[in-house]
């Protein structure tokens, strides 16, 4: 790995401020321009803590539906992330893997993993990669902001750095899981300059609920598999976790950004949990009609229903004494459980966190108005977008986004042949 100050100071520096998905993936654009000298600087010992974190569970890279829905995930940030998504797409991210060595394949839900599972090989070999073409890193270098004199200003444990820079990346993350490094301590920083910044807030987060000490004590870390989840007007497939605080996984993830909206809005946040949607209650009715006279409700639910002991727990809770008896009654209970929601996980906690940099203080290079030659990238940008993918898929386009726009900026600016200046 390059250390700071073994580089060719002839050329424009860039600085790289976060060294997660996004600010590495700027970094390789910057550097494999060969026009720059580009430094990392990451608070941590090592990079790319949060997506080594990832991997644990299996790195999901990105996915493979269509890129038109895939474009639909990002909501209300779509159109400010479809020109960065349409130039470094889905594929093109599978085609970059495959070219650090590391193929990808398609899992069954259609979600994209490289064949490892793992992140470490990944990071390993882009890395070595960044190595090659001349990346510096500077662990262990907090940004704290910019000096009198405009230059960036760190924390290190040698004491206080200022750098010069000809252009900035930030790619500083969101703020969830902060022990990996990202903890949202540019948002005041920012702020303080003039830039807008919303709220970091939960993204596929858990929820807590009131479970009973039953509940709690017999079905923490139990999964719920094959639901259909309903808030409002939306429904989704897919699985859930009982914890001993609440509820969380992929479909609760998918639903969380509406249910922490309705909470922060003092609304009630009720989740509709269909514990049987491939069968219709007329359907499961008839199952639970045939049943032994004198046969036990959790017997009846376990062998007509299918219903697994955590499902039974879940709508023993949720029904609480009235359970029905009657077939068409309880069909409709167990394909509408209610589950009121009393509050969100805590940022810490969650996968990712929406708010942050608003995209209308960012011109079309990413570049920070207010401050030119600052650029931004990954998730530290307002946008949230479910798991599946998405949320790495949008750090690397943003961060190669904020790298060509950097680029740009050196040319446009003269940068290219004269002594830097700092925002
Ligand atoms: C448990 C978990 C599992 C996940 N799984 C997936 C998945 O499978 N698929 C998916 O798409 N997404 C997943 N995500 C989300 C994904 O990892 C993040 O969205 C992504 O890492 C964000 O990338 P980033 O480069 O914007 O920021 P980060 O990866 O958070 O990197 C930001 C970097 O900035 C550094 N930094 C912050 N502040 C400062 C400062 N003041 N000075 C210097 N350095 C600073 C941090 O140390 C960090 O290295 C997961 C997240 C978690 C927590």
């Amino acid at each position: 790995m390059g250390y700071v100050g073994a580089m060719n100071t002839a050329l424009p520096h860039v600085a790289i401020i976060g060294g997660g998905p996004a600010g590495l993936a700027a970094a390789e654009v910057v550097a494999g321009a060969g026009t720059a000298r580009v430094t990392v600087y990451d608070a941590m010992p090592s990079v790319g803590r949060k997506l080594l974190m990832a991997g644990r569970g299996g790195l999901n890279l990105t996915h493979s539906e269509p890129l038109e829905r895939f474009l639909g995930r990002y909501g209300a940030a779509r159109p400010r992330l479809e020109g960065p998504i349409r130039t470094f797409a889905p594929s093109d991210l599978r085609d970059w893997a495959t070219g650090l060595g590391q193929d990808t394949f398609v899992g069954s839900s259609g979600r994209v993993f490289p064949t490892s599972f793992k992140a470490s090989p990944l990071l390993r070999a882009w890395l070595a990669r960044l190595d090659g073409l001349g990346v510096s890193f500077a662990p262990r270098h907090r940004w704290t902001g910019w000096t009198d004199d405009g230059e960036l200003a760190f924390a290190t444990p040698a004491g206080a750095l200022a750098v010069r820079a000809d252009a900035t990346i930030l790619a500083l993350g969101g703020a969830s899981w902060p022990r990996l490094g990202s903890d949202g301590a540019w948002v005041d920083i920012l702020r303080r300059r003039g830039v807008r910044v919303g709220a970091l807030v939960p993204a596929n987060s858990g929820f807590d609920v009131a479970w009973s000490a039953t509940m709690r004590e017999r079905f923490a870390g139990e999964p719920l598999k094959g639901l259909a989840v309903s808030f409002g007007e939306v429904t989704v497939r897919g699985e859930a976790v009982v914890t001993a605080t609440g509820i969380e996984g992929g479909a609760i993830y998918a639903l969380s950004g509406r249910l922490r909206e309705a909470l922060a809005g003092g609304e009630a946040a009720v989740l509709q949990i269909d514990l049987k949607p491939d069968l219709s209650a007329e359907t499961l009715a008839e199952r639970l009609a045939r049943a032994r006279p004198g046969e036990s409700l959790s017997n009846r639910l376990r062998k007509a229903a299918g219903l697994t002991p955590v499902a039974i727990g879940l709508l023993r809770e949720c029904a609480g004494p009235d359970i029905p008896r009657d077939p068409f009654a309880l069909a409709g209970r167990i394909k509408a459980v209610p589950l009121p929601l009393t509050g969100v996980r805590p940022l810490e906690r969650a996968i990712s966190s929406a708010g942050g940099l608003a995209f209308d203080d960012l011109d079309a290079r990413f570049m920070i108005e207010r401050l030119p030659g600052v650029f931004a990238a990954g998730e530290m940008l307002d946008w949230e977008a479910p798991t599946g993918g998405y949320l790495l898929q949008g750090c690397w386009a943003t961060g190669i986004a904020a790298g060509r726009g950097a680029l740009a900026w050196l040319e446009t600016s003269g940068r290219l042949a004269g002594p830097g200046t700092g925002p």
